[in-house]
C-alpha cells in the first residue's frame, strides 16, 4: 500500500491527530485522534504521534507526509519556532525528524495556515483561485492560500488577521496592543464582554446573569445562544464582536481581494445574525468594486488534517 499513501499529522494542543489517506481519495482510510492530559510536553508528543502513525502504517512508508503544527513554524526550514501552550517545543526541526522517521517527503506549516490550505484544496475554498481563511476560537488566526500556495511572508508570520487593529483605543490584547480583532472578537473576548456589561448594567434582565453571576462559568457560546433567544444584552455583545471581526476582514479583503474568505472555528457556529452582521461589517470597510463572498467552513476539526494530505501530495511534486 505505501507508495499510493499519504499521512497527515495535526498537533492540536490539547489532542493529537493522525490519518492515512490513499492519493487522490477524499474519505480517510484510517483516522487516530487521542486528548492530550492536562500537563504534557513535546517529548510526550513526539512520542504519541509516532505511536498514532506506527499503528497506522504498520512497517509500510507512506509516499509523503505533511504536517500541521499548533503554533509558529518556520515552513522553509521544516521547523517549530516554538509552542505558546506546549513546553520543549522551541526550535525543533520537526520535519527533518520525520524524515529521518520514515524517508519520505515531509512538509510542515502551523495550524492556521495548514487549515486554510484544506480549505482551499477540499473544502469551502474549493475551485477558487485564493483564499482567505479565518479561525475564531480562543483566539482569531487565518491563513492566505494564493494560487494553491500557502503565503508565510517574510517572517513566517502572514495572515494574523487577528492582530489588526480595529479599535485602536479598545481593549489590550495579548500581544501588548490595544483593540486587536482577536481582543474583540474570539470567545474570551465575547465572555470578557458579556461580564464587562452585566457589571455595568446591574438592572438589566437578560439571562446571562445565572449563568455568568451564580455559576460563574459564561462560555461564549452561552452569549451566543442567549443571542439567538432574543437577550439583548446578549445580542449586543454578540454584535460587536461580529462587527469587530468583520471590520478586520473588510481590512484583509481591500489588500488582497481573494476569491473568497471561509470562517471557521467555535464562534463561527454562533448563528444567522452573527453571520449577517459579519458580512455586513465586512462590506462596509471594503470598496464596492470588491467581492465579498464570505462562508462557513466546510471540513470542521478535520481542516487542519485535509491541509496536511495537500502539504504532503505538494511535496511530492516538489
Ligand atoms: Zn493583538
Amino acid at each position: 500500500m505505501a507508495p499510493d499513501v499519504l499521512l497527515a499529522l495535526d498537533y492540536g494542543g490539547t489532542k493529537l491527530s493522525a490519518a492515512i489517506v490513499e492519493r487522490g481519495a477524499h474519505e480517510w482510510r484510517a483516522l487516530e485522534r487521542v486528548a492530550s492530559p492536562p500537563q504534557h510536553d513535546a517529548r510526550y508528543e513526539q512520542t504519541t504521534m509516532c505511536a498514532l502513525a506506527r499503528k497506522l502504517l504498520g512497517d509500510a512508508t507512506p509516499a509523503a507526509m505533511g504536517i500541521s503544527f499548533g503554533g509558529p513554524v518556520d515552513a522553509a526550514r521544516g521547523r517549530v519556532i516554538l509552542s505558546h501552550h506546549i513546553p520543549g517545543w522551541e526550535d525543533t526541526p520537526l520535519r527533518d525528524q520525520w524524515h529521518a522517521a520514515f524517508g519520505a517527503p515531509v512538509s510542515v506549516d502551523n495550524d492556521a495556515n495548514v487549515a486554510a490550505l484544506g480549505e482551499y484544496t477540499f473544502g469551502a475554498g474549493h475551485g477558487g483561485a485564493s483564499l482567505l481563511y479565518v479561525t475564531v476560537s480562543t483566539g482569531v488566526g487565518g491563513g492566505f492560500v494564493i494560487g494553491g500556495k500557502i503565503y508565510n511572508g517574510a517572517d513566517a508570520m502572514a495572515g494574523e488577521i487577528g492582530h489588526t487593529i480595529c479599535d485602536p483605543r479598545g481593549p489590550v490584547c495579548i500581544c501588548g496592543r490595544r483593540g486587536c480583532v482577536e481582543a474583540m472578537a474570539c470567545g474570551p473576548a465575547i465572555v470578557r464582554d458579556a461580564g464587562e456589561r452585566l457589571a455595568t448594567n446591574a438592572n438589566a434582565v437578560t439571562q446571562l446573569r445565572e449563568l455568568g453571576g451564580t455559576r460563574g462559568n459564561l462560555t461564549a457560546a452561552d452569549v451566543a445562544r442567549a443571542a439567538n433567544d432574543g437577550d439583548e444584552l446578549a445580542r449586543a455583545v454578540m454584535e460587536d464582536a461580529a462587527r469587530a471581526l468583520g471590520f478586520g476582514i473588510g481590512t484583509a479583503i481591500t489588500l488582497m481581494n481573494p476569491v473568497r474568505v471561509v470562517i471557521g472555528g467555535g464562534v463561527s457556529k454562533s448563528g444567522e445574525r452573527w453571520w449577517r452582521v459579519v458580512r455586513a461589517s465586512a462590506c462596509s470597510n471594503t470598496l464596492p468594486q470588491m467581492r465579498v463572498e464570505i462562508v462557513p467552513a466546510a471540513l470542521g476539526d478535520d481542516a487542519p488534517l485535509w491541509g496536511a494530505v495537500a502539504l504532503a501530495e505538494g511535496s511530492i511534486r516538489e
